[in-house]
């Protein structure tokens, strides 16, 4: 699997472009703007076969560029049920960021209602639902290479915020615990926004999983 990160949009969302390099099936994970366009035409190009958009999260800076990736790639948006309503609030946000946005037909193609399993290519994709930063949030988790895409809800040192609408921060605290008992301590994390880390950095440096593991 081959792994392409970009840093887009107003807030600096990391949105990833993961693919197969055999089958060349691609899934492109928070389109966090209109910058990835040429990105993903000049992947086309390259013989990429865009399957799915997935966010983790309704939030404005990691689907802003899903109306138009979609219309390039012709690949499916996929958004947790829960955040449906979460990310038609959100847009309305997108104006006063500087989000060039069109609001309409952000309507997902396929909606997860709990946990569940994606492919590429050969590569199982778990999708674990982890409310907190937004009810609907999620992690996409592939175990056989020991990454993880935690969007907002775990970053290096840091945990996502619980006070936007929807957030909950007994549902965060939870949703840290489950991924540190199914992560190890090598599984590369990479987040919404700033670097990449590790499972076992952050059980060693982030206060907020430190605090949240000892039961605080
Ligand atoms: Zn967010
Ligand atoms: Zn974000």
């Amino acid at each position: 699997m081959k792994l392409v990160n970009y840093v887009v949009g107003p807030l600096s969302t990391n949105s990833y472009v993961i693919y197969d390099e055999v089958t060349m099936d691609a899934i492109v994970i928070d389109p966090g703007s209109n910058e990835l366009v040429p990105k993903c035409r000049e992947l086309i190009g390259k013989g990429l076969k865009f399957s799915k958009i997935i966010a983790t999260h309704g939030h404005v800076d990691h689907v802003a560029g899903v109306k138009s990736l979609r219309e390039i790639t012709g690949a499916k948006f996929m958004l947790h049920k829960s955040d449906i309503e979460i990310m038609d609030i959100s847009l309305d946000w997108g104006w006063e960021l500087g989000y060039n946005l069109s609001l309409e037909d952000l309507s997902p193609d396929y909606v997860y209602e709990g946990d569940e399993v994606v492919s590429l290519g050969d590569l199982e994709i778990k999708i674990i639902h982890t409310p907190g930063h937004t009810p609907g949030s999620i992690v996409l988790y592939i175990p056989s290479l020991k990454i993880a895409f935690t969007g907002d809800t775990l970053f290096r040192e840091s945990v996502g915020r619980t006070d936007l609408m929807g957030g909950s921060w007994p549902a965060l605290k939870e949703s840290i615990r489950r991924l540190a008992n199914t992560f190890n301590s090598e599984t590369i994390i990479y987040p919404g926004h700033g670097p990449s880390s590790t499972l076992g950095y952050e059980l060693r440096n982030n206060r907020f999983v430190k605090h949240i593991l000892r039961g605080g």
